[in-house]
């Protein structure tokens, strides 16, 4: 299939969105002018929101320019300002997995909230405390997913989002269930790291961005430490270059709930 055809079916529906369209609006593809499917660098949705898949995801699925940046955790309100002022002045769409434990998003709320509400920022669970939950039994599993959950809904207004992201990357099929069952059936892996868990100096933060920043990659990095606040402009400069194109893990898949975003307030947070 060619990518004008893929992208027309992507485009459709077809290709596991839940959003049913029938075929008569698809319509010829070789006779249909193509959907908008080459938006600009950062500010557009993905062409096709897909149904968040049960189970690990650990790249973007596609054939585009997509580049979705992960930032994790939160220790630094400073680093987590600079995250989101970044946001702002430049468009950049990101997605945040916070643990509610630190005061940065708190913090930064109210800068933040309305980028959620807008779709430019989308927020994904990382438990409330990080810990490692392969070394917890089920009940404080679950209670690290639930209390952060009911933390990005009451802090950003975050309803139903369908990710989690284990602390450390610590996994096994018992968290994904227990994940699942507190409303978080995708496990967002990543394919991609800026290696910022520890202190890095900017040069080395650079190093991991060119290696990592290529198409359809899902990127981790921290708001923890203040080097990667410092080289903001070589990182916009690399996903330019590059021609890439910022996106949200909820662009590229999305529940109903979130797509209707503003319509209803319901899903498991709301209780
Ligand atoms: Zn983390």
């Amino acid at each position: 299939m060619d990518r004008r055809r893929f992208l027309l079916v992507l485009a459709a529906g077809l290709a596991g969105a839940s959003v049913a369209r029938g075929a008569s609006e698809l319509g010829d593809p070789d006779a249909t002018p193509p959907r908008v499917l080459a938006p600009a660098a950062t500010g557009a949705p993905y062409p096709a929101v897909a149904r968040p898949p049960t189970g690990v995801v650990d790249a973007l699925p596609g054939t585009g320019n997509s580049l979705a940046l992960t930032i994790d955790d939160g220790t630094s309100s400073e680093v987590v300002a600079a995250f989101a002022a970044l946001a702002v002045e430049t468009g950049i769409r990101l997605t945040f997995f916070p643990n509610g434990r630190y005061r940065s998003w708190a913090d930064n709320a109210a800068v933040l909230r309305p980028l959620v509400e807008s779709g430019q920022v989308a927020m994904g669970n990382h438990t409330w405390s990080h810990p490692d939950l392969t070394g917890l039994g089920d009940r404080e599993v679950a209670e690290e997913i639930g209390r952060n959950r009911d933390f990005l809904h009451s802090t950003f207004g975050v309803t139903d989002s369908p990710f989690f992201r284990p602390p450390f990357g610590a996994r096994d099929e018992r968290t994904d269930r227990i994940a699942a069952d507190e409303g978080h059936p995708t496990i967002a892996m990543w394919n991609g790291t800026l290696g910022d868990a520890r202190v890095l100096g900017p040069d080395e933060l650079l190093a991991s961005a060119r290696e990592w920043f290529v198409a359809r990659s899902i990127v981790v990095g921290h708001a923890n430490h203040p080097p990667v606040t410092t080289v903001y402009g070589e990182l916009l400069d690399l996903i330019a270059e590059r021609e890439l194109r910022t996106v949200t893990l909820a662009d590229v898949w999305a529940t109903p709930g979130q797509r209707l975003r503003g319509a209803t307030a319901g899903g498991r947070v709301a209780r």
